[in-house]
């Protein structure tokens, strides 16, 4: 069994991507990121952090907009205008959810396409489906990235994603088909999921709910990605899957922390690069 090193292939991606900035500075352009973020939630401002420090590492200009939980729709929509304008600025992202009251949604196609670094407009929705596309949804696109990283070929596997969010379940399935696997996704509708997961040789977990993913849930020798984030009843982080009790039955797992979540960032470094460039034609 092989613990899948999140940290480490992330921090491959940020040495070469830092190495590329560097190369576009002496260019004359200096990739920016506008980080949005409304309200005091304790994780979004964790999240927040971290991407601004990447952006630090990667030598990228960062703004933060921290803006209180009274904001007005009018008013954040006011802001993503005026980023959307700004030459400097190349890409934009609101950490969701919004605090009630305010349209996450309304700000996702608020985003120019072309700054949407998240990649969750639905121009670049759209475009990911057909395959004709310039970003890809980061936490996916990481996930992506580690499994080349450690050469796990997708082609002709049965692929079990579990969730269908818009930002992770969805795409998860979309970018594993695009590599030829046989996807199936489940949610909380699905009947005899145990079934069907533990058919899985690639099985991926964006539930949200702690150590869901037990062992009788899992095939001998599946590769086990877990995307959650949660906390146990110790308050400690732990992802979806019941780590100690699953690893010894993967042949790969991603262990939570130090596994999905740096990549995601990492790919969102990617990402701002990629509009960087796109925006000044380089
Ligand atoms: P979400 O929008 O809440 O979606 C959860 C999905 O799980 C839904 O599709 C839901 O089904 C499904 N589900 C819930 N209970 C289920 C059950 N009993 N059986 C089968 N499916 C069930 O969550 P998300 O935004 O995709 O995030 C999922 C997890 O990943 C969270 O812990 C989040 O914090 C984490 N996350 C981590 C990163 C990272 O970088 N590491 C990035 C994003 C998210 P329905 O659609 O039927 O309700």
């Amino acid at each position: 069994m092989v613990i899948i090193d999140g940290k480490k292939v992330s921090a491959q991606v940020k040495e070469q991507v830092a190495s590329e900035t560097k190369e576009l500075i002496a260019q004359g352009v200096t990739p920016g990121l506008a980080v949005i973020l409304v309200g005091d939630d304790p994780a979004s401002r964790v999240y927040v952090n971290n991407k601004k420090k990447a952006c630090e590492f990667v030598g990228f200009k960062s703004e933060e907009f921290a803006l209180p939980a009274t904001t007005t729709q009018e008013e954040l929509l006011a802001l993503v205008d005026e980023l959307n304008n700004r030459k400097d600025i190349n890409g934009i992202l609101c950490q969701l959810p919004l605090p009630k009251g305010l349209d996450d949604n309304a700000v996702i196609e608020a985003i120019s396409p072309l700054k949407d670094v998240d990649a969750f407009h639905k121009q670049n929705v759209g475009r990911i489906m057909i395959g004709d596309y310039d970003f890809l949804p980061c936490t996916p696109a990481g996930i992506m990235e580690m499994l080349h990283a450690y050469d796990i070929d997708v082609d002709g596997k049965n692929c079990v994603v579990i969730g269908r969010s818009n930002i992770v379940g969805k795409p998860m399935g979309m970018l594993l088909l695009h590599e030829n696997g046989t996807v199936t996704i489940c949610h909380s509708h699905t009947k005899n999921l145990k079934e069907i997961t533990a058919n899985a040789d690639i099985l991926v977990a964006a539930i949200g709910r702690a150590k869901f993913v037990t062992a009788d849930m899992v095939k001998e020798g599946a590769v086990v990605i877990d995307v959650g984030m949660n906390r146990d009843e110790n308050g400690k982080l732990c992802g979806d899957v019941d780590f100690e009790n699953v690893k010894d039955k993967c042949s790969y797992i991603t262990p939570v922390p130090g596994g999905v979540g740096p990549m995601t960032i990492a790919t969102l470094m990617k990402n701002t690069l990629k509009a960087a460039r796109l925006q000044n034609n380089l």
